[in-house]
């Protein structure tokens, strides 16, 4: 994926070179050339123009940190402007509505853009957070709604026969009625495409859309159509509003220039991306994983920022004895979570781990999770925290309420610490808690910060 923009740029900067200064001449020549990486890359143009006038400021106005070389700083400010391109930090969520009131989603696009797949997807994503029914609009092609009903049946998530209703509105409101009484709380509509942008179906699809009303209208690109999967949503758009754009196919060699030019162009997130044809091949967007993969230099990258990292090792080890002396409460859990959104995520850990980076894609699909279990963690009481056994039913209740999540949520979140905790009690072998150590922030490579675990370790 992105290997041609890959290697344009790993070409640009290593031409750049390490002992060069950041003056205004070899600035001016490198952007050119990112300039002429990024066209080939199929990015829209007036994207393309702010993007380099972006970085241009920055590297110009910038302050030179005196431990790394002014080369590979320029590469940090060229990351760091990218992955804001890609949607910034933040892992794009659905805005999805409280639980107790059912949530309608419309997913819209060419055919063959993989609306009906992404469908199974996001339900299969989705289901241990919701109840959820997957309805097929596509009136014309009845092997359309048996793919759907295939998908269902994989996702472990409900479908609405629609029998032979043909007009696409009254199916809507069929399944409506049907989500009510089997208490559904997600309607997930898969629509019809063309092959075309094609005024009918751009008129049933606005019909449709009245009669959904939809939390978000999802509109499901292919990732190799570049540039013109821009174009075709910008149709859309004149049509029915769209809060998100999933691509599909993020698998094959796609060029990277539609994926760029989303959030500046449309202004909406990009929360998934599919990535193969099995149902669970489909991901959270990660911008700034993607930036990395990008410019495929991840190391430098992060050689920049410990420069001003704030692994606190201390409070690791801190953490270290609570898990040896089993005092280990959920405020320690909290402030471990914490600690990992301080460094970055739990995403960037892992790559800065050998070995790891396989893993880091998994690692960064847990973020929200993470968020999510922070945010319950925080609306208990101190005391709660020290004492979870105080968390009867109601507490919980209030707990979820005052989170936006649900009980079910707090409830995993208090198997996980228990599990968590019957872990760390077993936790004898040196390896696995090296493994435990470097989760918590403290460098299992350093080691004198080792060894200080190791004495740790024996004295309990
Ligand atoms: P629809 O016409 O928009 O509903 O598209 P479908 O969901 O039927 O998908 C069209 C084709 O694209 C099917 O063969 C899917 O298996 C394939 N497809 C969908 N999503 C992905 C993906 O993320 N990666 C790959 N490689 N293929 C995909
Ligand atoms: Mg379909």
């Amino acid at each position: 994926m992105f290997e041609n923009l890959s290697r344009r740029f790993t070409q640009v900067l290593g031409a750049f070179g390490i002992k060069k200064r950041l003056t205004e001449a070899n600035i001016e020549e490198s952007l050119r050339e990112i300039r002429t990486a990024l066209i080939e890359a199929d990015a829209a143009l007036p994207v393309i123009k702010s993007f380099i006038a972006r970085v241009k400021e920055k590297a110009l106005g910038t302050e030179l940190l005196s431990s790394v070389e002014p080369g590979q700083q320029f590469v940090k400010i060229l990351h760091d402007e990218l992955v804001a391109l890609l949607g910034g930090e933040v892992v794009a969520e659905l805005k999805l509505p409280d639980p107790s009131r059912t949530a309608s989603l419309l997913v819209c696009g060419l055919q063959g853009s993989g609306k009906t797949t992404t469908c199974g997807k996001l339900a299969r994503h989705l289901k241990d957070r919701r109840d959820i029914l997957l309805v097929s609009l596509d009136v014309n092609r009845p092997a359309a709604a048996e793919q759907l009903r295939v998908l269902a049946g994989q996702a472990g998530v409900d479908f609405y026969d629609r029998g032979d209703e043909k007009d696409p509105l009254a199916i809507v409101r069929g399944a409506r009625k049907h989500a009510e009484r089997h208490v559904r709380n997600l309607i997930v509509f898969d629509t019809a495409g063309r092959t075309q942008v094609d005024a009918d179906m751009l008129k049933e699809l606005e019909r449709i859309h009245k009669e959904v009303r939809p939390d978000e209208t999802l509109f499901v690109a292919d990732a190799m159509t570049g540039q013109r999967a821009l174009a075709i949503a910008k149709a859309f758009r004149e049509t029915v509003p769209l809060s998100a754009v999933v691509f599909t196919k993020f698998d094959s060699d796609t060029r990277g220039g539609a994926v760029l030019s989303v959030k500046e162009t449309l202004g909406v997130p990009i929360p998934y991306v599919g990535v193969g044809e099995s149902i669970e091949a489909f991901e959270a967007f990660q911008p700034r994983r993607v930036a990395d993969r990008m410019l495929g230099m991840g190391d430098i990258v992060g050689l920049v920022e410990k420069a001003q990292s704030v692994v606190d090792e201390k409070q690791a080890l801190a953490l270290a004895e609570k898990i040896k002396k089993n005092t280990f409460d959920l405020d320690d859990f909290l402030g471990q979570l914490s600690q990992i959104d301080k460094m970055g995520g739990v995403q960037s850990m892992m790559e800065m781990l050998p070995g790891m980076g396989e893993h880091s894609q998994a690692a960064a699909a847990e973020v929200p999770r993470l968020r999510r279990m922070r945010a319950i963690l925080q609306s208990m009481t101190g005391v709660e925290r020290q004492k979870p056994f105080l968390l009867n039913n109601s507490r919980r209740l209030r707990i979820a309420k005052g989170s936006g999540t649900t009980v079910l949520d707090v409830n995993q979140l208090l198997k996980r610490f228990d599990d968590m905790r019957g872990m760390m009690r077993k936790m004898k072998n040196p390896a696995q808690m090296r493994r435990m150590m470097a989760q918590l922030g403290v460098n299992a490579d350093d080691p004198a910060a080792m060894a200080r675990l190791e004495r740790l370790s024996k004295t309990s």
